[in-house]
């Protein structure tokens, strides 16, 4: 068996739908099971409604509208489209006159984007004589924690999973059509596993049913060399680690859900990120032990608008418990932190955090340090062979000494895949095309 996941966009409308279906067909002898994310932009537009609700007024006229013109033009019954319309709209006249929005609420409303599509695509497999048949997830074992908009899926479920789904490997009797995204927890109540969550279903999935493959579908070859909108002839990569492409979940790139690897990889179970105009192309994949052991950097990634706290100890040398306080107060102002780099006296650190609370954390850490703040800086993080850090770095300072670009900080993951520096933003862009070329452009 193999999972197949396709996102909102490769659903966006009956054309596309009929694409992907065709990419089914492709792929029918290999058992798929697919995992189906709201069709286009549903799952802003369900929450653009709640909006409008909680200002008093109901309407579900957008979104009526391309599922019924989807269902329509693909010849799909709506009738189990219809009744969810009808749920949908109680639910958004209750907020509307309670004018109260919960995190339980919002799981149980943008649960119908899913819903909707999972409908529509099995209504029109079945159409065209593929016998598929529909999952809201929760009917099929997904269960997860108690936590609203971020669930986490538990482990019974994948047991769960696997008696619901499992005899299809013998016996494949039907396609299943599973919403992506969505679950219930144990008090029954509607769940979401965050923004971007199918590819965390997919993964459960395909741990649960020790999957040959879990296939995320998307609108670019692979997990490419770095972000195209910089360099334009970004290449996609071949091969890539499960660790590595953890890093990169983190560090920005937004290839999957950072969590979604944790099930594949704990299970050993490859991950192949494709592209669904392009569907012949091998994309990416990912896998938990490499071949090519020896190639140096597989992806360049980047966050711009980066602020750095540089925190320098008011005391003398040699202070114990100096980082435990700075930690203490990070912690107590709910600050995260990205980066970090140490010396005897100085902690430095970068926040993603647009700004808030950074007053507050000012004020505080001056009570035990001078504090500098920094905005305006870009992180790029190399992920590759660490084993090869040395000649990552010597390369990279070639290109950043040529480019008269001055490194602020510098840190090397622990993880071992990731170094990671900091340059002001505008010198990002020229930064990224060089390294881009010094290290994916050469023939070397
Ligand atoms: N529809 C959800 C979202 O837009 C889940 C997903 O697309 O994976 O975040
Ligand atoms: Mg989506």
């Amino acid at each position: 068996m193999i999972i197949m996941k396709f996102g909102g966009s490769s659903l966006a409308n009956a054309e596309r739908i009929r694409h992907v279906v065709d990419i089914i067909k492709m792929h029918i002898d290999e058992k798929p099971l697919i995992v189906a994310s709201a069709m286009g932009d549903t799952t802003d537009n369900l929450l653009e409604a709640v909006d409008r609700a909680l200002s008093g007024k109901v309407c579900i006229k957008e979104i009526r509208k391309l599922h019924l013109a989807t269902a329509e033009e693909l010849e799909v019954n709506t009738d189990a489209i219809k009744e969810l319309f009808d749920e949908l709209k109680n639910l958004l006249s209750g907020i509307s006159l309670i004018k109260e929005f919960s995190p339980r609420t919002k799981d149980y409303l943008v649960s119908f984007g899913e819903r909707l599509s999972v409908r529509i695509v099995a209504g029109y497999l079945n159409r065209i004589g593929l016998e598929a048949k529909f999952f809201d997830a929760w009917d099929i074992g997904f269960t997860s924690t108690a936590v609203h908009n971020d669930g986490e899926i538990l482990d019974e479920s994948f047991a769960k999973i696997n008696e619901s789904l499992g005899h299809l490997e013998n016996n494949y009797a039907f396609t299943p059509i599973i919403t992506g995204f969505i679950a219930k927890n144990k008090n029954g109540n509607i769940t979401t596993l965050g923004r971007g969550g199918s590819d965390l279903t997919a993964s459960v999935l395909g741990a649960a049913l020790h999957a040959k493959e879990i296939q995320v579908w998307k609108d670019v070859d692979g997990i490419l060399t770095t972000d195209p909108r910089i360099v334009k002839h970004a290449q996609p990569v071949k091969n890539i680690s499960f660790e590595e492409a953890t890093e990169l979940a983190y560090f920005g790139a937004k290839v999957l859900h950072p969590r979604s690897i944790v099930p594949a990889m704990s299970r050993k179970i490859p991950v192949r990120v494709k592209n669904s105009y392009n569907p012949t192309h091998p994309g990416t994949l990912i896998l938990s032990r490499l071949d090519d052991k020896d190639e140096m950097l597989r992806v360049l990634t980047f966050k711009k608008n980066v602020t750095v706290v540089d925190i320098v100890s008011t005391r003398m040398l040699g202070q114990y418990g100096f980082l435990a306080k700075v930690f203490q107060i990070f912690d107590e102002q709910k600050i995260s932190v990205d980066m970090l780099a140490t010396s005897e006296v100085s902690i430095s650190v970068t926040l993603d955090n647009k700004g808030n609370g950074i007053e507050g954390l000012k004020s505080e850490l001056e009570k035990i340090a001078n504090v500098n703040i920094k905005t305006g800086k870009t992180m790029i993080t190399m992920v590759g062979n660490v084993k090869r850090s040395s000649e990552i770095l010597e390369r990279t300072f070639d290109v950043l000494n040529a480019g008269n670009i001055n490194v602020q900080m510098i840190s090397q993951g622990a993880s071992k895949v990731n170094i990671s520096f900091i340059i002001d933003d505008d010198e990002a862009d020229p930064c990224i095309r060089e390294l881009h070329k010094a290290f994916f452009e050469n023939d070397r």
